[in-house]
């Protein structure tokens, strides 16, 4: 078997540490061409240096001479800049995980999507700012997107040898976050240590804040309609504590088909990796008979502001969804920034929504990546007035 050139886009985040340690099982079946981080010079050196990647890119500019330093005596060629992330991304590869965080994912995403080949998607705020230019730069390039986030692969996975038409409803799961059980009126006062701390996954900083304001699931809600094509009214979300029923998918003959695992995304990762095959994965077998019970409530969309909103934003349709992730990512720095309170992330994000796409035509604009750059830009500009409004 010839090895398969993969990249790896946000290798030193979450999700790229845990891509990494998959592959790292089995050298011999990757060539790695490129891997990419931000801050972290010194994890994206020692990945590189062990992967024997091609290249090694910093987001940051003012890092290269970092990372040249970390990279020494080795075969690894450095670069730094985003201009220098999309170019990685540009590089042919077989299989690229997209797994930067935020926007800044959009440009490297669409750039390995001109290649053709696989783009693994766990860059969830790609789908939800451009998900039809994601989708229309695939089918030009004969690329194939496969999801990563771990309800969109159960979704994924429960539809093999469906038919779509077949669907009645799609079901992601919730759980809730650090916040799902607190009385509705000390939100106010969650400091940033309490949003950052997950019951059940082990992820990066920001989408761990993100579950607990359900802005995350919200992005979701977003990213199943790109990838399913379901319309927003058979999407549901379901508050399921124990993370372990990651999606549902309901049939109009009344079959409802669960996906069940352990919280741990390496298996998302890795059937996406090894589509259309199974192939062993190092994650636990759940013991249901230990486990005992599941539970599963409807969520409070007076707790959960961030559901309603995003529904709004399915229904404005254009460039919203960019509004909404730019408006998400200003508050959520506003938040851990400690500018905002917990609950005024959502205010904000409503505030931002109200100006920029009711009365200025801005999100009526055709989807390019331009007029997203754009949309983005105009967003985090007034979500940071509003921002400077609620603290002042
Ligand atoms: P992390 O914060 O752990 O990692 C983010 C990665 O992006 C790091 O490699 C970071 O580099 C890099 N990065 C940060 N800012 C920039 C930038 N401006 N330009 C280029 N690269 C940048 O995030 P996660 O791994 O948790 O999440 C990654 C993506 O996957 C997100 O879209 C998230 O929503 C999605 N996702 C994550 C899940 C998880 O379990 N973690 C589950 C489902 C989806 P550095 O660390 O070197 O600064
Ligand atoms: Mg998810």
């Amino acid at each position: 078997m010839t090895a398969r050139t993969i990249s790896i886009l946000g290798a030193t985040g979450s999700i790229g540490q845990n891509t990494i340690d998959l592959i790292a099982r089995a050298p011999d079946d990757y060539d790695v061409v490129a891997l990419t981080g931000a801050g972290n010079v010194a994890q994206l050196a020692a990945d590189a240096r062990r992967l024997n990647a091609q290249v090694a890119v910093t987001a940051h500019d003012h890092l290269l001479e970092d990372l040249r330093t970390a990279l020494a005596g080795s075969d690894v060629h450095a670069a730094a800049g985003t201009a220098a992330i999309t170019e990685a991304a540009h590089r042919p590869a077989d299989w690229v995980m997209s797994a930067i965080v935020g926007a800044a994912g959009l440009a490297p995403g669409l750039a390995a999507l001109s290649h053709g080949g696989t783009l693994a998607l766990a860059n969830k705020e790609s789908l939800v700012c451009a998900g039809a230019l994601m989708l229309s730069t695939a089918q030009t390039h004969g690329a194939r997107i496969l999801p990563v986030d771990s309800e969109h692969s159960a979704v994924f996975q429960a539809l093999v040898g469906e038919d779509i038409a077949s669907v009645e409803r799609v079901i992601i799961t919730a759980s809730g976050g650090a916040f799902r059980d607190w009385p509705i009126e000390d939100l106010a006062r969650a400091t940033l240590d309490e949003a950052s701390s997950h019951p059940n996954w082990d992820m990066g900083q920001r989408i761990t804040i993100d579950s607990a304001s359900m802005f995350n699931k919200a992005m979701e809600l977003i990213e199943t309609r790109e990838y399913f094509g379901v319309t927003p009214d058979q999407i549901e979300v379901l508050v399921h504590p124990e993370s372990m029923v990651h999606a549902l998918v309901g049939f109009r003959d009344g079959a409802l088909m669960a996906h069940v695992g352990p919280p741990d995304m390496r298996h998302a990762i890795g059937y996406a990796l090894h589509w259309p095959h199974r192939r062993d994965l190092p994650v636990d077998r759940l013991d249901l008979a230990q486990i005992g019970q599941l539970t599963f409530r409807a969520p409070c969309e007076t707790r959960w502001p961030a559901l309603r909103l995003a529904r709004e934003v399915m229904q404005a349709g254009g460039l919203a969804g960019a509004v909404f992730n730019a408006a998400k990512e200003t508050a959520l720095d506003g938040f851990i920034a400690g500018r905002i309170t917990f609950p005024d992330m959502a205010a904000v994000v409503e505030d931002v929504l109200t100006q920029i796409s009711a009365p200025s035509g801005q999100i009526d604009a055709p989807m390019t990546l331009d007029n997203v750059a754009h949309v983005d830009h105009l967003t985090r500009q007034t979500a940071q007035q509003v921002i400077l409004k609620r603290a002042g």
